[in-house]
């Protein structure tokens, strides 16, 4: 008998007993989309008294399903490394910038939490706040990267929703045929430009290089055909509107396409390279578009984030082809800003894979300013930079394919750390020989630098070893920091969040996490009148009439009921590093609350006594006896 045949029998005979109907019915619901058909769930359904036949409802148990299915630690761990500390794991922040980390994800209750920006909630919700989806495209997302079959109802939907995801198929269309293109005869001279360029055709494809025809309308008339709207091609950016003409016109012409993909490896822009040396601009890119934000998008990300995982370094160049080039070579974990100059948040981005950075920039006088940038950007990200110079000016690219991938990867190994390439710098100065000469260097070059490093432990180590290097006794350079420091550490605000009480935080916690004796201790509580003071009592007052609804409830039956403030508390307490186990904790909890008890019984006894006190002395008899008798029963208690 299978499960779908056996769960309304069940069901039928379990009705009186809650506890196990509870347990057969979440069993059922994960198991249900791939086992019941609909008649099967709609007796079942009715047999325990629950109406699930709406189409919305049948989706939002397809989202239950899901979010049984997937592993809240696995899905944040591929945009976020995650250590494993007790029973959670923590990280930096993707949602905010930060140094030392904040970001905590729990796994037995299947939730993230941000203690520096607040950010949190489950898993939906972190792939709807990173890849910035609506909630019916993160399911979508998830489902379909974790192999789960969606319902055949479908699943909800939005009009952002609808109107990214046509923009999303809109490019897959292009690029399709941005590709189909290169392959054709009309795309001699790409060709002979990859040729020079030292890429095969298998690499080539493998990037899904594009070829744009030179004609003026040959996308705008196979998308259109495609059955997509002027609106949608302007919306995409693929299409221009050309004054004093009817009708559109392709933005790329006679270009070498790239795809740009985002993280998730969906076509979200294109950068098209001119071909002819009069072409202007060199390269022409994409607008930022609903589904295109180039700031915070790095170039080959998505194929490379294994790579940099593995190789625990990332190494950043500056264009397409060097990072082609290197991939080719064989040079996987490398990425590259998208014809733009490195943003705050593309450091934060590569922080998330890895902690090192590699930077090989083009030398030439230009690229050493927008190098510089990056590199301060990196450094305030608290990235460990090093800085590889190629020699005789070459490109990445270039210089693998003169001197082979094996030397181009000794070099990556022997890339200085920025401040040693700095003080190299200082050393190659013409006053260097002097003391004075090579402190003056540190100053304008090294200090401003070491002062963009968040972690002064790092720092100080750093400062170690450029005293030596550069022959300047260390208590100099660290009196130049120090001054430094203290003009800096006058500005900085003080932040810390009003503390929790460790008997509160242990009480909610037991409560949470052993159900046996959740009735003894909410019982209690809810009789303690000191408790409706405690930070902690709406939350406690929530478990107290779930408990009374729901004996059975677990953290997501109590998580669905609680309003925005109390879900932060929740989560706070719940997160706690305090680990000790239950049968000491519950010795602990019950103590405190014997305390209190005894404590608030006094009070009462205090309390009545004056009452009757007045009661006797206004007269009022029969008051004072009624009292006198509630008295007694109060003192047997003690
Ligand atoms: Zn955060």
């Amino acid at each position: 008998m299978r499960i779908d045949q056996l769960a309304p029998l069940l069901a039928h005979h379990l009705a009186p007993c809650p506890t196990l109907l509870s347990l057969v019915q979440r069993a059922y619901i994960r198991l249900q989309h791939f086992h019941a058909p609909f008649q099967i769930r709609q007796a079942f359904h009715s047999s325990i008294g629950i109406s699930w036949l709406g189409h919305n409802e049948s989706q939002m148990e397809f989202v239950a399903q899901l979010k049984a299915a997937v592993d809240i630690v696995s899905v944040v761990g591929q945009y976020v490394r995650l250590k494993k500390v007790g029973q959670r794991y923590v990280g930096l922040c993707p949602f905010h910038s930060e140094r030392t980390p904040s970001f905590n994800v729990h796994p037995a209750h299947q939730f993230y939490k941000c203690f520096g920006c607040g950010a949190g909630g489950d898993v939906i919700k972190f792939v709807m706040e990173i890849e910035g989806l609506t909630f019916w495209e993160a399911v979508r997302l998830l489902a379909e990267r974790h192999g789960i079959p969606l319902p055949k109802s479908g699943l909800g939907s939005d009009p952002e929703g609808q109107h990214r995801n046509r923009l999303y198929e809109l490019h897959a269309e292009a690029a399709a045929f941005f590709e189909r293109n290169l392959w054709t005869p009309g795309a001699q001279r790409a060709r002979e430009y990859l040729a020079r360029r030292g890429i095969d055709e298998a690499t080539a494809r493998e990037f899904g290089l594009g070829y744009a025809p030179e004609g003026a309308t040959d996308l705008v008339v196979y998308l259109t055909r495609r059955g997509y709207t002027q609106d949608e091609l302007l919306a995409a950016g693929l299409a221009l509107v050309r004054p004093g003409s009817p009708g559109l016109v392709d933005r790329f012409r006679g270009r070498l396409i790239y795809p740009i993909h985002n993280e998730t490896g969906r076509v979200v822009a294109f950068a098209g390279r001119a071909l002819d040396p009069e072409q202007e601009p060199k390269y022409l890119n994409s607008p930022e578009t609903l589904i295109y934000h180039k700031t915070n998008l790095l170039y080959n990300l998505h194929r490379a984030r294994q790579a940099i995982r593995r190789e625990q370094r990332v190494i950043l160049v500056e264009g397409y082809m060097d990072v082609i080039g290197l991939h080719q070579a064989g040079v996987m974990e490398v990425v590259a800003s998208c014809g733009t100059a490195l943003t705050a948040q593309q450091a934060r981005l590569l922080h998330r894979h890895a902690d090192m950075v590699i930077v090989n920039f083009d030398p030439d006088p230009a690229g050493v300013a927008a190098t510089e940038r990056s590199i301060q950007l990196l450094l305030e990200e608290g990235l460990y930079v090093r800085i590889l110079e190629l020699e005789d000016g070459l490109d990445p690219d270039e210089y693998v394919r003169a001197h082979g991938s094996d030397h181009y990867r000794r070099r990556l190994q022997g890339a200085p750390h920025y401040f040693h390439w700095l003080a190299q710098k200082v050393r190659t100065r013409p006053n260097a020989h002097t003391l004075q000469g090579r402190l003056t260097g540190f100053r304008e070059l090294l200090l401003p630098a070491l002062q963009r490093m968040p972690d002064r432990v790092a720092r100080a180590s750093v400062l170690h070893e450029i005293a030596e290097f550069l022959h300047v006794p260390l208590d100099v350079l660290a009196r130049e920091m120090r001054r430094l420091d203290r003009a800096k550490s006058q500005n900085e605000p003080s932040a810390s969040a009003p503390q929790l009480d460790p008997k509160e935080k242990l009480l909610v916690n037991l409560v949470l996490r052993e159900p046996s004796v959740r009735a003894e201790l909410l019982g209690r509580l809810e009789a303690l009148e000191y408790a409706r003071g405690w930070v902690t009592w709406p939350l406690l007052e929530k478990m107290i009439v779930l408990q009374r609804a729901q004996p059975e409830w677990g953290f997501s039956e109590l998580e669905g009921r609680l309003d925005q403030a109390t879900r932060a508390l929740l989560e706070r307490v719940a997160l706690a590093d305090e680990m000790i186990e239950p049968e000491h904790a519950l010795a602990q909890a019950r103590a405190f609350i014997d305390v209190l008890d005894r404590q608030q019984r006094r009070e009462r006894i205090i309390a009545l006594k004056r009452r009757i006190e007045e009661a006797e002395r206004a007269g009022r008899c029969e008051e004072a006896l009624l009292l006198v008798e509630e008295l007694a029963k109060l003192e047997k208690g003690t």
